[in-house]
């Protein structure tokens, strides 16, 4: 079997035997951007390269980039646990053309590498392209033979990427592999597309044109390729499986976390040692990378991801705090590729644990307030957003905690009301806080707190009485 660590590396040799320069990994708290919380895909540490802001001394470049999506527009948070593909942290293999070669050369790479390289079969494999674009279309056909009926339009914006508003943006392609009819799920564009059964393992941008305030104003003199594939979908491939969370790095995880709770991994328990497996690779990769958990921003999207987990380690019986006793497996599968790891692997470990005592902790009580608020609701009710928001407040709940917890019994919660108890909560806090004497700046602080909280939705009051209130 081919390993996990092995492909990064054919990936990586195969583009720099092509002229590509190979770069290392950004961290994920990304340089001087802002607007973005985490690094969530291959290209962003190359944005300004792409806008001609920054120049690099090669023109096609390489990576295997850390990302999270676990907020803001890329949020894949609540399907971790119940999807074969999706992770909070994953890996993201790239290769990148700063107005060097485009289309039918990103194209014949991928191909040649997916099929000639790594030997599948060409069958399994479906291409889509944005409805327009009848040149990758073509060559979709010219270069791999594909059969038009496996060469699928789509009109979406899910085939046009674009940077934001302005800038270079252009039709994607991206590239599917069929697991087999006996997943359910239908090829992209189908009513089934959702299912793991064709799972999309590579995304093509073609950067082709240049936008402003939306429109298309013109064609990009140089036009460049940015894709992307997840090393952790390309491994579930090449190791003959279908589950990403059966892939080797994730199975080295699930099985200690199944060893040390002497629990079964693949019985009642197995989306919680899922989202255990997936939440300690991104949490320990954020505290590497400098996060440490906190009320607001990026270290609480951190707590939120870890409190998750530490709720999943409960019902799955663990005893005692759970999550630092497996950083050391995690290390032994990616400290090789990713020096930063092994460097923070005792601050991980003293936070995880320091995290976890205190938040199992009000964990029992908390849970049990939300057993008394929905005994009485029906399959399908919804619990008031004011539990939700005295859950968050007293016990530390991050409402997605709330919403995951109340979904295996089929119960939603009212996000309106969580969202208007917070904002009642916080207007009371501003009228109580006194302020200290230059209104400005204090009106600048709570400003701050309000915009982030909009996007990323910040902790507010300190949940334990620590004083960390804004
Ligand atoms: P999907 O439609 O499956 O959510 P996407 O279109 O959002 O994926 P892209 O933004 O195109 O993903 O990212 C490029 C590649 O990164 C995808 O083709 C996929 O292989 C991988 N990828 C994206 N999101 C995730 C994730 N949450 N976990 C693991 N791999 C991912
Ligand atoms: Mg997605
Ligand atoms: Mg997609
Ligand atoms: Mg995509």
């Amino acid at each position: 079997m081919t390993s996990t660590n092995d492909i990064r590396r054919s990936f990586l040799d195969y583009f720099g035997a092509n002229g590509h320069t190979i770069v290392p990994s950004a961290p994920l708290v990304p340089h001087n951007d802002p607007t973005l919380m985490f690094v969530n895909a291959g290209m962003v540490p190359f944005k300004n390269v792409f806008t001609g802001l920054e120049k690099r001394p090669f023109s096609r470049a390489t990576s295997s980039q850390k990302s999270v999506r676990a907020g803001g527009k890329h949020n894949d948070l609540d399907n971790v646990g119940y999807t074969a593909r999706h992770h909070t942290f994953f890996e993201m293999l790239g290769n990148f053309s700063f107005g060097d070669y485009f289309k039918e050369q990103a194209i014949t790479h991928a191909w040649t590498l997916l099929t000639k390289e790594w030997g599948l079969p060409p069958e399994k494999l479906t291409a889509t392209v944005y409805h327009t674009d009848d040149e990758a279309f073509d060559l979709w056909k010219k270069i791999a033979g594909l059969p038009e009926q496996r060469i699928i339009r789509i009109p979406t914006k899910d085939n046009f990427w674009a940077m934001g508003d302005s800038g270079p943006c252009g039709p994607c392609s991206e590239i599917f592999y069929d697991h087999g009819d006996h997943i359910w799920g239908g090829p992209p564009g189908s009513p089934e597309e959702d299912g793991d059964r064709f799972v999309e393992i590579w995304n093509l941008v073609f950067m082709q044109y240049e936008q402003e305030a939306n429109e298309i104003v013109g064609e990009l003199p140089k036009p460049s390729i940015d894709t992307g594939m997840g090393l952790e979908r390309i491994a579930a491939v090449l190791q003959g499986v279908h589950d990403n969370y059966d892939t080797d790095t994730f199975k080295a995880l699930i099985e200690e976390s199944g060893a040390l709770t002497k629990t079964a991994t693949d019985g009642e328990f197995k989306a919680s040692h899922r989202v255990i497996a997936d939440h300690l690779r991104s949490t320990s990769f954020l505290i590497a990378d400098g996060v440490l958990p906190a009320n607001e921003g990026r270290g609480y999207v951190l707590r939120r991801i870890m409190r998750r987990a530490m709720r999943h380690a409960h019902i799955i019986g663990a005893k005692e705090p759970l999550m630092h006793r497996l950083v050391g497996s995690l290390v032994s599968e990616m400290g090789g590729a990713y020096q930063e790891l092994v460097r923070a692997q005792p601050l991980i470990e003293e936070t995880l644990l320091r995290e976890e005592t205190r938040f199992r902790q009000t964990l029992e009580k908390g849970l049990k307030l939300l057993d008394e608020a929905t005994v009485d609701l029906p399959e399908g009710g919804t619990l008031p957003g004011e539990t939700a928001f005295k859950l968050y407040d007293t016990y530390g709940f991050p409402y997605d905690l709330t919403e995951d917890a109340l979904r295996s019994r089929g119960l939603g919660v009212d996000r309106e009301g969580f969202d208007q108890a917070m904002a009642e909560q916080k207007a009371a806090a501003r009228a109580a806080w006194k302020g200290s004497g230059e209104k400005a700046s204090d009106e600048i602080w709570f400003d701050i707190a309000e915009t982030t909280g909009s996007t990323e939705f910040i902790g507010y009051s300190g949940t334990e009485g620590e004083g960390e209130v804004l």
